[in-house]
């Protein structure tokens, strides 16, 4: 081995080849450093007293599938410039680092197409290091994100795991990209997504949130002037949840047992839009026979498929007479639940037809959720949160995503 291999294969600048070892499979390579190496770190004078060495290894890269040991003397040094003893500064590892440089980017190059297990077991180190040397690149990669060009955006909840704990995630509907990844699912989860968009000066235009007060308030406040536009799907789930409630509470008040009979097994049905009904198991009939029997319990179900026309609609226009018209149906019926449906809906009617402006909806951000389950079962989420959430960040970014 040559001084000169040792440079052009190792990225070894200002450093003499001494000795090869061969251990136990693993091939160490002894270097010092060249005399215009040896300098103050602080300064670069090169009129320093020597003190002393302290010994170290690195792993660097790989020979085939051998691993590769770097060791050395780091050189110790006065300066009197400086006054005071410091180490050389290591042209090929970054400080308190027990690998090369050369050796971060080939896990990082690995990491494309590698998970950190397999990586770990082929460079024979520790799962650990690799998930440090990504972490480490994460961190850098998205200590700021630009939002400045970011007009359309999406903020919704994820569940994670067992037990009630959630993330707010914010997702630019243009790019796909995750903005920002907050604790919890309330407007705090927000706070330093208010400061990014302050710094970057973003111009925002418009924003698709569920209908709960706890994101809303907070973008009130955040971004005034930044049309929001409530979840249609988001909308429906809600009034499918009273719907189903409100079967419940019939259910239990009903007397008649042949009526009980039919309603019972319907709640599905009901959720269901009526086209995705299964002809051959009889669904469209069953429902038929109980919302027949039932009054209420049909009016309900008919304002469920009216209230999805509200979006249906060619234009804003007609969009806002069919919302009416929803409002002014429940307030005639005798529903409570209907009535008090219409009320939210009136209180929100702005950001309910702004759709017809921005049509946007949190849909993507839903199915981001999908890709995070499989990444949550790879199971190296809950080791390390902060790496999640930086695995996160980086979900966008197909062609240099770290998976695994
Ligand atoms: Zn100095």
């Amino acid at each position: 081995m040559s001084t000169s291999l040792i440079y052009h294969a190792f990225g070894l600048r200002d450093y003499f080849y001494k000795t090869t070892r061969f251990i136990g499979g693993v091939l160490t390579f002894e270097i010092f450093p060249k005399p215009e190496a040896i300098k103050c770190p602080e300064c670069n004078s090169r009129s320093v007293v020597k003190r002393g060495v302290i010994k170290r290894t690195l792993r660097t890269i790989p020979v085939g599938s051998r691993p590769v040991i770097l060791k050395t003397a780091i050189q110790r040094v006065w300066c009197p410039i400086c006054k005071f003893v410091r180490q050389i500064k290591l042209s090929f590892s970054k400080e308190g680092k027990s690998y090369t440089r050369a050796f971060e980017r080939y896990v990082l190059e690995l990491s494309q197409f590698m998970t950190i297990k397999d990586i770990a077991s082929h460079l024979r180190i520790s799962w650990d290091t690799i998930k440090q040397i990504q972490k480490a690149h994460l961190t850098r990669r998205y200590r700021s994100i630009p939002l400045k060009k970011v007009k359309r955006i999406a903020i919704d909840e994820i569940s994670i795991g067992k037990g009630h704990q959630y993330l707010t995630i914010v997702m630019d509907l243009e790019s796909g990209r995750i903005l920002h990844v907050g604790d919890g699912k309330g407007g705090d989860a927000l706070k330093f997504f208010w400061q990014k968009i302050k710094i970057s000066k973003a111009g925002i235009e418009a924003i698709s949130i569920d209908m709960s007060p706890a994101y809303l308030s907070a973008v009130i406040e955040n971004m005034p002037g930044t049309a929001i536009v409530f979840d249609r799907f988001h909308v429906v789930k809600l009034f499918n949840e009273k719907l189903s409630e409100f079967r419940r509470d019939l259910y239990k008040h009903l007397s008649n047992s042949g009526e009980q009979k039919l309603i019972k097994g319907t709640r599905w049905l009901l959720l269901k839009n009526p086209e995705n009904l299964q002809k051959n198991k009889g669904e469209a009939e069953h429902l038929q026979k109980a919302l027949e029997v039932n009054q209420p319990l049909s009016t309900v179900y008919y304002m469920k498929e009216e209230l999805r026309q509200i979006w249906n609609q060619s234009d804003k226009n007609t969009g806002g007479k069919v919302l009416e018209n929803w409002i002014n149906l429940a307030n005639v019926s005798d529903i409570q639940m209907l009535k008090k449906f219409a009320k939210t809906l009136g209180l929100h009617r702005n950001r309910i037809l702004s759709f017809y402006d921005y049509a946007i909806s949190t849909g993507p951000l839903e199915g981001t959720n999908n890709k995070i389950k499989t990444m949550k079962r790879k199971a190296y989420g809950y080791r390390d949160f902060e790496f999640f959430k930086l695995k996160l960040l980086d979900l966008h970014n197909k062609k240099y995503a770290l998976i695994g």
